[in-house]
């Protein structure tokens, strides 16, 4: 258990790629934060699952992420808690698709809040609990979408692409403080995100949910598979490691190929 005795934050981890994430650092021993909407029986659920599986302590905190004042107040109770943010991982993330002309412009203000601000927050808020442990790792979920765009995908896009400029800025400013801050740029993940999208896309033209799925993969992957939520809890916890200590302010993709055309 490579993280016993650290501390870790992950937002949006209630669902898809934030759970994978949390459930991969959760087995490596990492005491947990997770974060995110859900019905409270759910949500206890997948606490009690973490902490007996893995005889670790896990606590939730309902911050919308939207909310400075909420991703402040994570953060402050994860450190009176815990004593410490060692990991954070600002993964909650929403979509919405339209032309530029069609969006509207409180979807794109929450899309940019929730999908680039709230790593903004949420890392100005732990950065001094990781300078004073001398050691810290900021990993920040963006996307295919934060290297090249697609259509319909505003806010979405701009959103991601400022991640990655965040985690560059992060990089540098912390490259002396044992603090390493990466993106990690997933091509499609079937959560529940991607799934609202091939539903949607589904009942738009009148075809069958597989043949969207496919479709989706074809359109921008040369490899037809999705990656998984565990698959990127697993580069999570590389990124964590010691042996990752030197990696800082990049990029790391797993995307099938979709940005090396
Ligand atoms: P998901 O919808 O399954 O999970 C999103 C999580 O964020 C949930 O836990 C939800 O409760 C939480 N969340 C949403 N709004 C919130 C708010 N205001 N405050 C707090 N929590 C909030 O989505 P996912 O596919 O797992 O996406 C996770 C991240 O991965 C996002 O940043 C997304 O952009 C990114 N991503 C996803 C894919 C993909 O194909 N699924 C690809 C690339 C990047």
């Amino acid at each position: 258990m490579s993280l016993r005795g650290k501390v870790a934050i992950v937002t949006g981890s209630t669902s898809g790629i934030g759970l994978g994430i949390a459930r991969a650092l959760a087995a490596e021993g990492a005491t947990l934060m997770i974060n995110g909407f859900g019905e409270p029986a759910a949500i206890q659920a997948i606490r009690q699952e973490l902490a007996a599986a893995h005889g670790i302590d896990v606590l939730h905190h309902g911050a919308d992420m939207s909310k400075p004042a909420d991703i402040a107040d994570m953060v402050r109770t994860c450190e009176a808690e815990f004593g410490a943010v060692h990991i954070l991982v600002n993964n909650a993330g929403i979509q919405y698709t339209a032309t530029i002309e069609d969006f509207p412009p409180e979807r794109w203000d929450s899309v940019i809040a929730i999908n680039l601000s709230a790593a903004f927050h949420a890392m100005q808020a732990a950065i001094p609990a990781m300078k004073r442990a001398k050691w810290g790792r900021i990993i920040n979920i963006a996307s295919a979408h934060g290297l090249v765009a697609s259509a319909q995908k505003a806010a979405y896009v701009a959103a991601k692409h400022g991640i990655v400029g965040l985690t560059k800025v992060a990089g540098i400013e912390l490259a002396n403080t044992g603090i390493t801050c990466n993106a990690i740029c997933p091509g499609w993940v079937l959560t529940p995100l991607v799934q609202k999208q091939i539903d949607a896309r589904a009942e738009r033209e009148g075809r069958s949910v597989e043949d969207m799925k496919t479709a989706l993969l074809s359109e921008k992957q040369p490899m037809l598979d999705f990656s998984t939520p565990e698959q990127i809890g697993a580069l999570s916890v590389f990124l964590s490691s010691q042996s990752a200590k030197t990696i800082t302010g990049t990029t790391v993709s797993i995307d099938g190929g979709w940005t090396a055309q």
